[in-house]
Formats: C-alpha cells, sequence, structure tokens
C-alpha cells in the first residue's frame, strides 16, 4: 500500500474506533489508573488512541456472569495498551478475544505434562494467555491494576502474549534489531536463578515481603511476565532489585518507567 493511501486508512481506522465512544471518557478512565501518570500529552494521545483500535479490534466476551461495561472495557484496554505503546498494536496479532469472569475461574481441563502424565487443571486462575487464543481475566484482579502495588494481572497476560510472538512461552520474546539474545537470555537466567532462591529459601514467606512475586520462580515464562507487571507498576523496585533486567524491559518496551513514575513511598517502592 502506498504511503498517502496507507496514512489514510490509519486515519480511518482510527476514526472508527473513537467513534462510538465519548471522548471526554478517556482522561476521566486514565485518571483511575496511575500507572499511566506521567506521560507527556502527545504520548497520552497514542496511548489512547492504542487503547481505542484494541477495543475496536478485539472481541471483549462477559462469561460467568461478569459485568462488563464500556468502560471496564477501556480500563482494560489502556492496560493492554501500555506494554506496546512504542512497539506497535502489531505486537497482537493472531488472536481476537478477551473474556473476562467476575472474579478467579477454574479452568478445570485435562492438561498432559512433560513425563505424558494427564492430570486435571482445576486451580483457580486470575488470568490466562492461550497460544493464538482468547486472554482471559479475572475482572476482580483486573480491577487490581487501579492501585500501584506491582500486581498487573493484563499486563501480565499481555507479556505471555508478547513471549508468545515467537511459538513459545520462554520468557525470551523476539528481542528487536540490535539487541543481543545472549545477553537478554544470561541477565534473565541469573535473575531468575536468584528468585528462586530466594523463593526456596523461604516458602512460607508472604509474596508481598519478596521485592519480586516468587511467582515469578515458577518458569522462565513467568518471571518475564511477573517481571513486565513490576517494570510497569513499580519501575522503581524492580530497578533497585534486578537493575540488569529492568534494563532489558526498558529496552525491549521501548520504555522506561522510572523516568515517568514516582516512586512509592515505603518498601513498595
Ligand atoms: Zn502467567
Amino acid at each position: 500500500m502506498s504511503n498517502p493511501l496507507r496514512r489514510w486508512w490509519q486515519r480511518r481506522r482510527l476514526e472508527r474506533a473513537h467513534a462510538d465512544i465519548d471522548p471526554a471518557l478517556w482522561p476521566e478512565v486514565c485518571a483511575a489508573l496511575p500507572l499511566l501518570d506521567g506521560f507527556d500529552a502527545p504520548a497520552r494521545r497514542r496511548l489512547i488512541d492504542s487503547a481505542a483500535l484494541f477495543l475496536h479490534q478485539k472481541t471483549f466476551e462477559a462469561a460467568g456472569g461478569a459485568e462488563l461495561s464500556l468502560r471496564t472495557g477501556m480500563e482494560l484496554a489502556l492496560q493492554a495498551a501500555l506494554p506496546v505503546l512504542e512497539l506497535g498494536l502489531d505486537w497482537y496479532q493472531g488472536w481476537h478475544a478477551v473474556i473476562v469472569y467476575p472474579d478467579e475461574f477454574v479452568p478445570a481441563r485435562e492438561v498432559v505434562d512433560e513425563d505424558g502424565l494427564v492430570w486435571v487443571d482445576d486451580e483457580p486462575k486470575s488470568g490466562e494467555a492461550w497460544e493464538q487464543g482468547p486472554v482471559i481475566l479475572s475482572l476482580t484482579d483486573a480491577l487490581d491494576g487501579r492501585e500501584r502495588s506491582g500486581y498487573n494481572v493484563v499486563i501480565h497476560e499481555m507479556a505471555h502474549k508478547l513471549d508468545l510472538c515467537d511459538g513459545a512461552a520462554n520468557g525470551h520474546p523476539p528481542l528487536h534489531r540490535g539487541m543481543d539474545d545472549t545477553a537478554w537470555a544470561g541477565h534473565m537466567q541469573r535473575a531468575y536463578d536468584d528468585l528462586c532462591r530466594r523463593a526456596d529459601a523461604a516458602p512460607e514467606l508472604s509474596p508481598a515481603l519478596f521485592m519480586v512475586d516468587p511467582y515469578g520462580a515458577t518458569s522462565p515464562a513467568e518471571f518475564f511476565a511477573v517481571t513486565s507487571e513490576l517494570f510497569f507498576e513499580l519501575p522503581h523496585r524492580l530497578r533497585a532489585a534486578y537493575p540488569e533486567v529492568y534494563a532489558e524491559l526498558a529496552d525491549f518496551y521501548r520504555q522506561d518507567p522510572a523516568l515517568r513514575l514516582r516512586p512509592v513511598s515505603g518498601r513498595s517502592a
């Protein structure tokens, strides 16, 4: 497509995406999400455009009696748009549905593990991202995104989607030109090993008392998702805990949230 035609088509698509939403609602919804603080006006505009396109392109489905208002959809879309603000929505290609449950949900499906054993996964979940399938969210957990607590299920599941762009959930998404795969793997592995050691050493310790949620010690894929949550929610904390991971994520997401956000006071900084 030629450039002028492409620009026209992109503008048209954006107009359609914005058509059904009162523009005055976006600033209100943004204000409810402190992790979006500190953007200048052009960046905020791009984030809102990206969230409007996300809402337009994806199908939002309420399941299990969830109440899904436009405003809630906008809140979820803004959080989903944040990690790809500098990457582009094309990173979310190949899947269409966001399914929202009112609370934690139990998939109760059969899983085949590495040893070929079949078992039923009936663990309650706050979110899931299927390869080339939907993202599933617990609304109660997703609304925790209104606080900068370090926990953000929307960013967590979107990080899994980015990780899956090369087909493998391994904590190593396709990196940009100029980034070093070996350096990424080394920095992530060292920090992952450290978190595993800390989690093993204090299995009874409340997750809230760790600098990085020990759920990240489950697998390299979960480590990438958990550190991505922290990167956008409490960047100063991640930078203090694992500066090399922070730097890799800043290169990958092409953002530096520690410059944009104020540190949260107390140990959760
Ligand atoms: Zn996960």
